[in-house]
């Protein structure tokens, strides 16, 4: 029977700002994966997904909220406490170029946690060990074993991905955040990229949190979705029933925005209009009123719980656009 690999209940992250002003980038996140998932994170940009991302994994401190990680409360565990779940818990990040230091070999870049973590029997792994780790993450990645020697510069961007998730890899982790890893390539390389994460999952039995603002990446690589919209999730459900019948007005304007014809194939032609609030001070009642097409008189003033659909996703929305029980 499957448990839960995260659980993520209540996260709240707020900045401080200048003249006491406070900008919540996550109010009330809640979420669970489930192990070999891939849970998509959707919106657009600044609506708070890299920062939950970072939050998931405590790379960045939150507000509140509780956070369970196979089983274990890592919440408030401090980074001396967190250090052996770290090697669990990998991102890979938008920018390979800025991840990797260009002053390094690619050899010693993806061995840099192999050296910095002890192994399984807390013992430190000897240059054999690696140099084998080595050769077996380079093939997993679909990188030569010449590439060891090179640096970061030698590359291409497709091949930089490669080379962070080789690093990420490193310590055989059980989730990786994905956090908008194949926006900056070009098309046909993201679809490859694409198809590395999705061969990697199934070798070796991944959970992935794939971040992205473009809904045909989530579609091609997402079991489930998360539409985020100013610091919020909105809707949350299986890929192909969000895709499909949005319930949320704004995830139906975010696919009547993509170009695929596949994906907006039974959207409504509604198209978002005007720009995203500042977090800051979002709007009152239902934060995505000042945009919504549907909106009514009570959506400015009553906050939307998010509530379970009959088709088992949840929606925040008074008059979601499908299966209203
Ligand atoms: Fe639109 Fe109202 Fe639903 Fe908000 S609650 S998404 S404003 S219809």
């Amino acid at each position: 029977m499957n448990t839960t690999l995260l659980h993520a209940e209540g996260l709240r992250k707020e900045y401080k700002l200048p003249r006491g002003q406070t900008l919540r980038a996550l109010d009330n996140i809640s979420l669970e994966i489930m192990p070999g998932e891939v849970l998509g994170l959707v919106g657009e940009s600044g609506c708070g997904k890299s920062t939950l991302g970072r939050c998931l994994l405590r790379l960045t401190e939150l507000s509140s909220g509780t956070i369970t990680f196979d089983g274990c409360d890592i919440s408030s565990l401090n980074e001396r406490a967190m250090r052996p779940l770290r090697r669990q818990m990998q991102m890979v990040f938008q920018d390979s170029y800025a991840s990797l230091n260009p002053r390094r070999r690619i050899g010693d870049l993806i061995a840099e946690p192999l050296r910095v973590h002890p192994d399984n029997n807390g013992k430190k792994r000897s240059s054999s060990t690696i140099e084998a780790r080595l050769a077996e993450l380079t093939e997993l990645v679909g990188l030569s074993t010449s590439a060891l020697s090179r640096y970061p510069h030698e590359f291409s961007g497709g091949q930089r991905q490669r080379i962070n998730i080789a690093r990420a890899l490193a310590l055989s982790p059980q989730l990786i955040v994905a956090d908008e890893p194949v926006s900056a390539l070009d098309v046909s390389i993201q679809a490859q990229i694409i198809n590395l994460f999705t061969d990697l999952k199934e070798r070796l039995g991944l959970t992935y949190i794939f971040i992205a603002h473009d809904l045909a990446v989530v579609r091609q690589i997402s079991t489930r979705v998360a539409v985020m919209y100013l610091g919020a999730i909105v809707e949350q459900g299986e890929t192909d029933a969000i895709l499909h019948t949005p319930a949320h007005p704004y995830t139906a304007a975010l696919i009547a925005a993509v170009p695929e014809p596949v994906i907006r194939k039974n959207a409504s032609r509604t198209l978002l209009r005007g720009d995203v609030p500042s977090p800051v001070s979002p709007p009152s009642g239902c934060r995505f009123h000042t945009r919504c097409p549907k909106a009514q008189a009570d959506c400015a003033i009553v906050v939307p719980d998010l509530r379970p659909l009959p088709d088992g996703r949840v929606v925040a929305c008074h008059f979601p656009l499908v299966n209203d029980p």
